[in-house]
């Protein structure tokens, strides 16, 4: 493969890195690091002209190193800024400018503008330094199911970084290497190889990270009820499942508890369903202080909640219940300069051996409605018999 060929086939690669993201971002326009993605394709785009005029006679003499290095630099900076502004990060174009200009600054030295080898060794430790800061950027974002999307990235970036590093201790052992802007020498054609397969791989891992993200906030969505932040009874099934298969396998007890507010018609009809939906975001808000960080929360109607808990004993689940119950009695809803009186009924049920969730669930509403019979404002239970009893 000759270099020309390789620099056209790069130029029309980044051309659809560029229109492809640029298109994308049209249909998608809240994802914002598309456009920053769009902008290293063209950055890529205008680095590979140059590239490819250098081969016109006419033009040779108007493309300078210290542009090709600029635009190339810029570029991977780019693809960086994509992925910090993706994950809320302060996204640094000015940074970009800065660097972009030092390196055009340091290549019209006379002695760098003169050797290749010599702005080769100042391009390539930087462009490294941009593909594993991309990288620990990736490595160090939260979100376990973005995880094999950025897998991905990451393998692009750490692949690239390799072929980068043998440039770079090919051309410190050998300075003298006839290198030129075009040369045909296999150094520079498997470069030339390695960007085009970089940015086309590029621009499909940054497709794949923004359906990614929206598949799940779908999902995420679907999932959620919109007034309390609380998952929904479709989610439940899922989860539920899930966690009951997990606890088969670990042999970690599950249980499963669930609440109703106390005449909360009663509430609606006094004071109106915009106070009954405060009332609702209250409890449910109370209810976080005194369950664990990773309880599953759901509201399955109204104003009834299940709470599915894993590795529970049965003390510490009763304890959780009743600090509920009396969490709820000691702050009633402050409504201007109304405090309105709230309580809840709570139902709670341990999973037996084998027991699947929706019989737990099962037992757990019976309790709970067993609490409702015994007066509301309580906890009901099945007890190591087996039979329900209250406590207060
Ligand atoms: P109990 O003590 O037996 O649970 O009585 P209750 O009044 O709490 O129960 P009931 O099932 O009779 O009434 C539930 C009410 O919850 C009826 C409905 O209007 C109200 N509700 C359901 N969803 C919402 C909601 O999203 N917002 C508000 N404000 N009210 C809701
Ligand atoms: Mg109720
Ligand atoms: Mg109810």
């Amino acid at each position: 493969m000759d270099s020309f060929t390789l620099q056209v086939a790069s130029a029309l690669v980044s051309a659809i890195m560029m229109i492809s993201l640029f298109l994308l971002y049209r249909a998608s326009s809240r994802e914002m690091c598309l456009l920053d993605w769009s902008a290293a394709g063209l950055l890529f785009f205008l680095r590979n002209c140059l590239g490819v005029a250098y081969f016109v006679p006419q033009l040779t003499s108007l493309v300078s190193g210290a542009m090709v290095n600029a635009l190339y630099l810029s570029a991977h900076a780019a693809i960086l800024v994509g992925v910090r502004r993706h994950l809320g990060l302060w996204p640094g174009w000015p940074l970009v400018g800065v660097l972009a200009f030092l390196v055009f600054g340091l290549s019209v030295i006379p002695v760098v503008q003169q050797s290749v080898a010599l702005r080769l060794m100042l391009l390539l430790p930087l462009v490294l330094l941009l593909c594993l800061a991309t990288l620990y950027t990736l490595w160090r974002a939260p979100d376990p199911q973005m995880r094999t999307v950025y897998l991905l990235m990451m393998g692009i970036e750490l692949l690239f970084s390799l072929q980068l590093l043998v440039k770079i201790v090919l051309v410190a052992l050998d300075p003298d290497m006839p290198l030129t802007l075009a040369g045909d020498e296999l150094l520079q054609t498997s470069g030339y190889l390695a960007m085009s397969a970089f940015i086309m791989l590029t621009t499909m891992a940054c497709a794949l990270i923004v359906i990614r993200r929206q598949e799940l906030e779908l999902r995420r969505a679907s999932d959620t009820d919109p007034l309390t932040g609380w998952l929904n009874r479709r989610a439940l099934q899922r989860i539920a499942s899930h966690e009951f298969a997990r606890s088969d396998r670990t042999g970690q007890p599950c249980a499963i508890l669930t609440f109703d507010i106390d005449h909360f018609k009663k509430i609606n009809d006094s004071y109106g369903h915009a106070v009954g939906d405060e009332a609702l975001k209250h409890i449910t808000s109370l209810a976080q202080d005194v369950l664990r960080g990773y309880d599953y929360l759901f509201r399955i109607g109204g104003e009834e909640f299940v709470i599915l808990l894993t590795d529970v004993q049965s003390a510490e689940l009763c304890a959780v219940a009743s600090r509920l119950r009396r969490k709820v009695l000691k702050q009633p809803l402050v409504h201007g300069q109304l405090h309105i009186p709230v309580t809840v009924s709570v139902g709670y049920a341990q999973r037996q051996l084998n027991e699947d969730w929706q019989t737990v669930l099962d037992k757990a509403d019976r309790a709970l409605y067993h609490a409702k019979e015994h007066g509301r404002d309580r906890v009901s239970f099945y007890n190591s018999h087996q039979e329900l009893e209250w406590l207060r």
